[in-house]
């Protein structure tokens, strides 16, 4: 395709981009710039072409949050100074293409640490903000949204606004988590945590079920800082939901006689072999042969049993490093899922509902007979972010594995998945998302809700100039759907 004036972007920019499950992979022209000038270059550039532009960090959604097939993909890795750091109030002011482990690592040997990360240290914090991503500190810390305290962001049109709780509130609570349809992040300015230590106390405890380990979270959200759980999904009816807690707490002060050298980054560094031996990039290797619902249903049931006997009731100290990212620990993990890939589903709802529910995905998994291979359980509280996922209560992340033979029955589950989780009053999240339609984000997201956030984006991208393949599949009608647009009008 070719733009009006006939401009077409270079065929050297044209690269294979794929999505973190590498379930899809994309064509699209894709620019690396490390300036917000060479932003702008990009974006006359898409302009010219008659091209969207989607913006992509580390590319970490699972899904095609950071895809755009035949278009414009902004990647914004090489955007990755730290522009100010304030060690005394723990105030950091960075690119958007700075990467969390760059980030913790830079804040660490100052006694800070971020308030909340993801399970893995690669994404950047401009897709972190973008996704509004949560940790498993939710219930207590809420999502990184929380934590920020202003940002640039760059328009369509190539002018910069800056937004906090204060200035353009309205975009602030919209482009946080509004997955890069509003704007691109140029410069983030977000408040760190005070830590004493480099380690954590950790507590890990065997759980039978859904409603046992959502008691026990209820019980211990007070005291613990950190709280997750996993969860054996290949577990027979008598058995779903048990699995493994790990709860910890931070140190106070004092309590670390070492705290100095714990604190610093080479303490923290997960090792390159595991038992000083076999090199950790080539461990996923030793996993393939168990690539199969067999193979995966025996490690579920092992690590299950190990939790609860020799595992059970263990308090360590873990550096905040290891607790963190413990799926960092093995590089290349995915690749257990090929040829197919993975997709994550994960779903939040209400505490009152969760273990209900969760039970029947499970009951719904058998029926089917698709069967996650990791499931991951968390505790989340509400926030005041337009296009949140969080709710008060429980998430459920669940691995499948992609394969062309089961791809239908997977559809199938999938969909009868969402029906429970609606009917629940749960909600989605886009970071993590494959299979939703526009329906189905509608209806746990609400048409007000949409609407909102659809002025915005008329508002502030009149030509619809950012997109992604996920914004297609779900909000396709923005600028189209004339049942909305009545409406959207009234607000304006
Ligand atoms: C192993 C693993 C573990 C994970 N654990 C968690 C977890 O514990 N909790 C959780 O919440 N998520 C988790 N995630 C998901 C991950 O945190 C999010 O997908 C996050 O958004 C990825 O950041 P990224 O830099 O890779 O962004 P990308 O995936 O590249 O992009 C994410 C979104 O942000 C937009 N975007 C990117 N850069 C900008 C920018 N500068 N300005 C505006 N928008 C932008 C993109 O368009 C896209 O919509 C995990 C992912 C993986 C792979």
């Amino acid at each position: 395709m070719n733009g009006a004036n006939g401009f077409l972007l270079p065929i050297s920019r044209l690269e294979k981009v794929q999505s973190w499950g590498m379930n899809r992979e994309v064509l699209a022209y894709v620019y690396r710039p490390s300036t917000v000038e060479g932003l702008r270059e990009a974006l006359v550039d898409a302009r010219n072409a008659g091209r969207s532009v989607g913006l992509r960090g580390g590319g970490c959604s699972y899904g095609d949050a950071s895809l755009n097939a035949e278009n414009v993909v902004l990647d914004l890795t090489r955007m990755n100074r730290i522009l100010k750091w304030d060690p005394v109030n723990g105030i950091i002011e960075i690119e958007p293409g700075v990467t969390l482990q760059r980030l913790w690592q830079y804040v660490i040997g100052d006694g800070w640490w971020p308030p909340v990360v993801s399970g893995t240290m690669f994404v950047t914090m401009g897709g972190a903000v973008g996704m509004n991503y949560h940790g498993k500190n939710n219930y207590k810390m809420g999502p990184v949204g929380e934590h920020v305290l202003e940002f640039d962001l760059l328009l369509a049109d190539g002018s910069e606004i800056t937004c906090s709780r204060e200035q353009r509130a309205d975009i602030f609570y919209a482009a946080i988590g509004g997955f890069g349809m509003l704007g691109c992040f140029t410069r983030i300015v977000m408040k760190m945590k005070r830590v004493y230590s480099g380690l954590l106390e950790v507590d890990a405890f065997a759980t039978s079920s859904f409603s046992e380990i959502a008691r026990v979270f209820e019980e211990r959200m007070a005291e613990d800082d950190y709280l997750v759980g996993w969860i054996d999904c290949l577990a027979g009816s008598r058995h779903s939901g048990r699995g493994q807690v790990h709860a910890a707490r931070y140190l106070h002060a004092g309590e670390d006689p070492n705290a100095h050298q714990t604190l610093q980054v080479a303490y923290q560094d997960l090792p390159d072999t595991l038992f000083g031996l076999v090199p950790k990039s080539i461990m996923w290797r030793f996993l393939k042969p168990f690539s199969n619902d067999p193979g995966m249903r025996l490690i579920n049931w092992a690590k299950y049993m190990a939790a609860a006997t020799i595992g059970n009731h263990k308090t360590v100290r873990q550096s905040h490093a290891a607790f963190a990212f413990l799926l960092d620990y093995v590089p290349n993990w995915k690749l257990v899922y090929l040829p197919g890939g993975l997709i994550q589903y994960q779903t939040f709802v209400p505490a009152a509902h969760a273990a209900a529910c969760f039970d029947e995905q499970m009951a719904i998994c058998r029926r089917f007979r698709v069967y996650p291979w990791l499931g991951v359980f968390k505790r989340h509280r509400t926030d005041n972010f337009l296009m949140t996922h969080a709710v008060d209560g429980y998430s459920l992340a669940l691995d499948f594995p992609v394969r062309p033979r089961h791809a239908t029955r997977l559809q199938q589950a999938v969909e009868e998945m969402n029906r429970v989780v609606l009917e629940s009053g749960g909600r989605f999240y886009f970071a993590k998302d494959s299979t939703l339609t526009r329906n189905d984000a509608v209806a746990y997201l609400g048409e007000e809700t949409v609407r909102k956030f659809q002025v915005l984006k008329q508002e502030l991208d009149p030509t619809n100039l950012w997109q992604t393949d996920l914004s297609r599949r779900l909000f396709d009608t923005w600028y189209s759907d004339t049942a909305h647009r009545p409406a959207l009008q009234e607000t304006r």
